[in-house]
């Protein structure tokens, strides 16, 4: 009775999550306010998504899932293969086979006592899978991404290792009204030296010359930037992980972000000026449809 109240108005979308060992559907995929979660952003997650009944690179998803909670020393109550099975329950149950986006997490969680030693709390552990989201929608991909290169900086990685999938978004949050008061729809955060780092969900590559290039550093090592990287070299396309400076990003010939929301998305505009000639480049087109083969 009282969730009912206090959920009037609310609406979520359709879906299945796995919570506290039961299926259940998306409203009621709640956390305690307790939760280290949610109080302080002590927890790790990954996504993948599934298109047509299958899941893309479901494995490297999860790997990546043990490694950043091992990185944080969070402790995932199941193992990896029962993980992948609540993940494929989550989208059967929820009907998003045809496009889902399936989130695995687990946070400190909760202590019995409020106790400040995060050794006290018992993990949460949960899982969604929901419709399939695309940073740039499929209708707008021939008109492309206009981004704002902030700078505002992203967390530094001696700070919180961003090879961890983590939930530390206030600089990517800013980062995107910064963009909106720009005028852009998107953002590309900076790190102190002037070099790109990465987006909110996604990761930035570039293009001069017919040589591909993604920052080494400050970056999550998205499935989907790798991905990326193995068609390049099958294409027998140069690519390379290094700095890249804001300013060589905005003189490139093409610009592209990766994300498992919505594959490889062409970047046409910074700050109101075109990249390339401003329409997706022929290399982020083919490594776009080899990416969806
Ligand atoms: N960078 C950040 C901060 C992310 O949150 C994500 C995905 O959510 C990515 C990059 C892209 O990673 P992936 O290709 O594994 O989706």
């Amino acid at each position: 009775m009282t969730d009912q109240l206090q959920d009037e108005g609310l609406e979520y979308p359709p879906g299945c999550a796995y919570v506290r060992g039961r299926y259940a559907p998306m409203a009621e995929a709640k956390i305690s306010v307790l939760d280290w979660g949610f109080l302080r952003s002590d927890a790790t997650y990954d996504v993948a998504h599934c298109i047509d009944g299958r899941f893309f690179r479901l494995d490297a998803h999860i790997e990546r899932f043990y490694r950043s909670a091992e990185k944080l020393r969070l402790e995932i109550p199941v193992d990896p293969e029962a993980c992948a099975e609540i993940m494929r329950e989550c989208v059967r149950r929820g009907g998003v086979a045809e496009a889902g986006y399936v989130e695995c997490l687990v946070t400190r969680g909760v202590s019995p006592t409020f106790s400040r030693d995060p050794r006290d709390a018992i993990p949460t552990f949960m899982v969604f899978a929901i419709p399939l989201g695309r940073i740039l929608p499929l209708d707008r991909w021939e008109e492309g991404l206009h981004v704002h290169v902030s700078t505002i900086h992203r967390i530094p990685p001696e700070s919180v290792d961003p090879t961890a999938k983590n939930y530390h978004w206030h600089d990517l949050v800013q980062g995107l009204y910064a963009a909106y008061d720009a005028g852009a729809e998107n953002v590309v955060l900076t790190d102190p030296a002037g070099n790109i780092c990465e987006g909110p969900g996604f990761n930035v590559f570039m293009v001069k010359d017919g040589r591909i290039a993604t920052p080494d550093r400050g970056v999550l090592e998205g499935v989907s930037r790798d991905t990326a990287m193995r068609l390049a070299r099958e294409l027998q396309i140069p690519v390379e992980a290094r700095a890249v400076s804001a300013q060589e990003f905005r003189a490139a010939d093409e610009a592209f972000i990766t994300s498992t929301a919505g594959g490889i998305m062409p970047i046409t505009k910074s700050d109101h000026a075109p990249i390339g000639d401003g329409r997706p480049g022929p290399i982020t087109r083919r490594l776009s449809e080899r990416y969806w083969e």
